[in-house]
């Protein structure tokens, strides 16, 4: 952690927020502060060098042409690639899961490079897009309970071997391949197609991003009766699609 604070930088607000991922960051800084701890929040437009210092990294979903550019972009700059080195936390949501891939399609139809902090690969689903509630079980090793979202999606996306699914799904697409996975993750560096935003339907998940960013294995306890409502709500709603 960076001096006494956490450091939450949330990536390009004017290009990757199109789908309320924005809520994530409130989330993990509401989390943190929940523990006592303090918190600086760093928002970086597309036109800002992006910090390499920050702890967690919150990265959202996007339509095509903005994907593009925030791909472009943050090549260019290099620093979410330069903090993913320094071993920083990041955790992003469909545009922002495809662009930390090897590459994407983008919105001119072109295969577009990712950062590649990923071991995934995206390509243009031939089929209907995406879209509807997810129900799905997350890695076991991540210590997680069943989680919900709302997926929105073109693309599919293929992991690598260096890549573990985030997820199964019970209801849903996810990646979309049709073999059940949803998401990717490695040490580090989280992807999901889940938006809701997901951290509010699932605050579980930003406990785990301060976890890693803490390097603690457990935080102080919170009421979580509001939250649990809401998730046996979304469950009832996503086992019992229209
Ligand atoms: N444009 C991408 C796709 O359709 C990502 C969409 C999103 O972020 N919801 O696959």
């Amino acid at each position: 952690m960076s001096d006494s604070s956490l450091r939450v930088v949330w990536v390009y607000p004017d290009l990757l927020s199109t789908y309320g991922d924005q809520g994530n960051v409130l989330v993990v800084e509401r989390r943190a502060r929940q523990r006592g701890l303090s918190v600086e929040r760093v928002d970086v437009r597309s036109d800002q060098p992006v910090p390499t210092s920050g702890d967690i990294y919150l990265v959202g979903g996007g339509e095509d042409r903005p994907q593009r550019l925030a791909a472009e972009r943050l090549r260019r700059d290099g620093g979410l690639s330069r903090a993913a080195s320094n071993g920083a936390i990041i955790f992003s949501v469909c545009a922002g899961y495809q662009i930390l891939g090897h590459e994407f399609v983008n919105d001119l139809g072109a295969r577009e490079p990712g950062l590649g902090l990923l071991d995934v690969t995206t390509v243009r689903g031939e089929g209907a897009r995406c879209v509807g509630d997810v129900l799905a079980d997350i890695d076991p090793h991540l210590g997680l309970p069943q989680l919900t979202g709302f997926e929105n999606h073109q693309g599919v996306t293929h992991l690598g071997p260096t890549a573990r699914p985030f997820a199964r799904t019970v209801f849903g697409n996810g990646n979309g391949t049709g073999d059940g996975t949803e998401g990717a993750y490695n040490d580090t560096v989280f992807g999901t197609y889940m938006h809701g935003p997901v951290m509010a339907r699932n605050p579980q998940i930003a406990d785990l991003m301060l976890k890693l960013a803490l390097d603690v294995n457990a935080l102080p306890p919170t009421d979580d009766r509001w939250y649990e409502a809401l998730r046996a709500e979304r469950i009832a709603a996503a086992s019992q699609p229209a």
